[in-house]
């Protein structure tokens, strides 16, 4: 009879999703493709996965790229922090490991922005090393197999699923036609979770090549969807503010934020707190500097953060011709807006309004 392992392969090797980063597994590459799935859907990834490395091909490449140009890079993928982390590392990666990414978890771990899930997904998957990588895929998996009827959310859980997966990960470590045997089980287990054991809704058990093995499926079927338990959440706080597009001779103000606390260090297009009506809103804008010639209220947005939620009301100010020292933002051109500056996707409703205002779909 075949083990929980091997039936896991059999399907894995059928069903395994074709991803870029799986081509050519170098440790760079689970590298990059682990810090942007983070946060990322894989769908989205993707495209930045191959646009990043065209740009910045290797460890060497990373750390000399200016943070400008990573963050360029990164623009729509948030959590922007990953990218800098990703950028130290790198440098650390070379003075360090004279270029080479080091091949242990215990050393991954000690790199900025890499963490137990990460370092052990590099580990197992570029180096072969017998770890499981626990994220919140394999602890559904894991609450599902066992029953746990526990907070998934708790370190005891975590330490369980460690155990769970370690005892069940092939003892034999030599890679094969097939690729490292530890780093198989991993991406089936993520494979597993994104097409069978779904999150949020009734999982696919009657595909579900280790049923055999699911205590929750035996003892309560039709019941899974209930695990894991998630203990419910607190409210986002929200933050309302005012976005003002200002705008001359076809240029649009746009600043640096502050280097600390969210999003720090990318660009923007100047901001206040609070939801302004139109007379509050001129009023800022002549404490910037700015005098402006028109005012329209334009479109509401609202994003959502981990942690808080931004509710946004927006303006477009156009001003009278300007010159650089009196406005204290850069008066960027469309180009510079495409190119070299890193707006954040919590502003993409504005930047969306600024395309189609250019193609003249809104007036
Ligand atoms: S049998 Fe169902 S609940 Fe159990 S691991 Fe498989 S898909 Fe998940």
């Amino acid at each position: 009879m075949k083990d929980f392992y091997e039936k896991l392969l059999d399907w894995y090797l059928e069903n395994q999703r074709e991803l870029p980063w799986r081509e050519d597994p170098t440790p760079y590459h689970v590298w990059l493709s682990e810090i942007m799935l983070q946060q990322t859907r894989v769908e989205a990834a993707r495209e930045y996965y191959l646009r990043f490395l065209n740009r910045l091909p290797d460890v060497s490449s990373l750390a000399e790229a200016s943070e400008d140009t990573c963050l360029k890079l990164w623009e729509g993928l948030g959590y922007y922090s990953r990218v800098r982390n990703m950028k130290r590392a790198a440098s650390e990666v070379m003075e360090k490991f004279g270029g080479n990414i080091p091949n242990t978890s215990a050393e991954l771990i000690r790199l900025p922005g890499i963490g137990q899930y990460t370092s052990a997904a590099i580990a197992s998957i570029a180096f072969g090393e017998r770890i499981p990588a626990v994220d919140g895929n394999l602890l559904r998996i894991y609450s599902r197999l066992e029953m746990y009827e526990e907070n998934i959310r708790t370190p005891a859980a975590f330490r369980k699923a460690l155990e769970y997966y370690t005892d069940r990960m092939p003892k034999n470590t030599t890679k094969t036609g097939k690729g490292n045997p530890c780093g198989n089980f991993n991406q089936a287990l993520m494979d597993l979770g994104n097409a069978v054991c779904l999150p949020n809704t009734a999982p696919e058990c009657g595909n579900c090549p280790i049923s055999e093995f699911c205590r929750t499926h035996r003892e309560r079927p039709g019941m899974e969807a209930d695990l894991p338990v998630i203990p419910a959440g607190k409210g986002k706080k929200e933050e309302r503010l005012t976005v003002f597009l200002i705008r001359s001779e076809g240029r649009t103000a746009v600043r640096k934020r502050p280097a600390r606390g969210l999003l720090a260090g990318l660009y923007e297009f100047p901001s206040a707190a609070g939801e302004l009506e139109t007379e509050d809103a001129v009023k800022w804008l002549r404490e910037h500097s700015v005098e402006p010639i028109r005012i329209k209220k334009i479109i509401d947005a609202e994003h959502i953060f981990t942690h808080k939620k931004w509710i946004m009301r927006g303006y477009e100010v156009t001003m009278d011709s300007f010159s650089e020292e009196n406005v204290p933002f850069i008066m960027a051109s469309e180009e510079e807006i495409a190119q070299k500056y890193c707006i954040p996707s919590a502003f993409g409703a504005y930047l969306k309004w600024m395309d189609l205002k250019k193609n003249n779909s809104i007036y």
